[in-house]
């Protein structure tokens, strides 16, 4: 038997709204009750001063890489596993408890996928892609999904449904991380991408799309991929100086989150405020959010110089570059999240019944939210994670 752990004097946030509620309730890895103190017996903790955010959710990471490594290495070893495990700790510890593994070369995310969930090993509920699909040399290519026809990039889909992925990731342009790939650059023709995202849905499974050049983008749309990741824009004048309305009318219609992939990093251009990028980056964010395209928080996590557990201090960043209030830009790394990543009824928000993946922080992120960077205590599915 599970004994309940009852919260009180909190100041409750649930994903949406500041409830009126100050109690909520944890058993056996799920919320119990969210209500007034009288209402539960047994046992309280005392958390005045403290308020209850759901857990966050990172949209797009790579466990496998280490972000101390300028170039990722060509094959992927063995040693890594327990430099996952460790990043998969930290990422809990700051308050990550789910987060989506966007690539690596050889499924020990989805291992430690299943560990963590079997309660083995402590870290994020992981959703994994596995081995992206990815053009001959292309962007990632020593992850080893390269296709150059439609029947090799199905196979490798198929590698990846025999795997047992959570979705399928696809590499529709080139990228920066990759040497002799052009972020620029589509790699794969309409045709292709259209059979992989109908291919990738009859196995119930999404799609995320790696996107810079805004042909990619508009083919990664055209073909109803799920989410496009970075969706930077990329053309002839630079990093986020080819937005193009009608592309994003596309993105729109569809029902296409975006996930800008801002980690911490981008700080950099804050404090650069005459260079020209982070202008056009802003633009580029405040006309989807004005057409009502929806953002989710992502950092790509493991690229050089971005920590898996550096969400929190990214989602600061990321209000500051697209001008989103904290409840807001604190949404996208919740409810919204949960929402684009279809998991909007085990998690992303504070209500009876979801999974408890919660997080007790020092003030209320709603009026300060450095606060989200001073986690006192994580649930992972009801799990406390830091001991007091
Ligand atoms: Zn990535």
């Amino acid at each position: 038997m599970n004994n309940a752990i009852n919260l009180t004097g909190l100041k409750i946030w649930d994903g949406h709204n500041t409830l009126e509620a100050d109690t909520l309730q944890i058993q056996a890895g799920k919320i119990t009750f969210i209500g007034p103190r009288e209402a539960v017996t047994g046992p309280t903790q005392n958390c005045a001063g403290l308020t209850a955010i759901p857990g966050l959710i990172d949209a797009h990471v790579h466990l496998e890489l280490n972000p101390d490594n300028q170039n990722p290495p060509l094959q992927t070893d063995p040693a890594v596993i327990p430099l996952m495990h460790q990043r998969a700790f930290q990422m809990a510890q700051a308050g990550i408890t789910t987060a989506r593994d966007l690539g690596g070369g050889a499924w020990y995310e989805l291992n430690l996928r299943d560990q963590i969930a079997r309660g083995e090993v402590i870290g994020p509920r992981l959703l994994c892609s596995g081995q992206p699909i990815t053009s001959p040399q292309g962007h990632c290519h020593f992850w080893g999904g390269e296709a150059k026809t439609l029947a090799e990039a199905l196979a490798v889909l198929q590698r990846q449904v025999g795997k047992g992925v959570d979705l399928i990731k696809i590499m529709a342009t080139g990228g920066r991380l990759t040497h002799g790939s052009k972020p620029t650059d589509s790699q794969f023709s309409q045709d292709i991408l259209d059979a992989l995202v109908a291919t990738a849905h009859s196995h119930k499974l999404p799609v995320a799309a790696h996107c810079h050049g805004t042909e990619g983008i508009h083919r990664a749309a055209l073909a109803g991929v799920n989410t496009i990741e970075h969706c930077s824009w990329v053309g002839r004048q630079g990093w986020a100086g080819d937005f193009q309305e009608d592309v994003a009318k596309v993105i729109l219609n569809n029902g296409i989150w975006v996930s800008p992939t801002v980690n911490r990093g981008w700080q950099r251009m804050l404090d650069n405020p005459t260079n020209g990028v982070l202008h056009r980056v802003r633009s580029a964010y405040q006309k989807m959010l004005s057409m009502g395209i929806p953002l989710v928080a992502s950092t790509d996590a493991g690229i050089p110089g971005v920590y898996h557990a550096d969400l929190p201090h990214a989602l600061r960043v990321f209000s500051e570059i697209a001008q989103l209030s904290p409840a807001q830009v604190l949404q996208t790394a919740t409810s919204n999240a949960a929402l684009a990543l279809g998991i909007a009824q085990t998690t992303g928000t504070l209500a009876i019944g979801r999974d408890a993946d919660v997080l007790l922080l020092d003030g209320n992120p709603i009026d300060d939210l450095s606060a989200v960077t001073r986690p006192v205590q994580v649930y992972c599915r009801g799990r406390g994670v830091l001991t007091d």
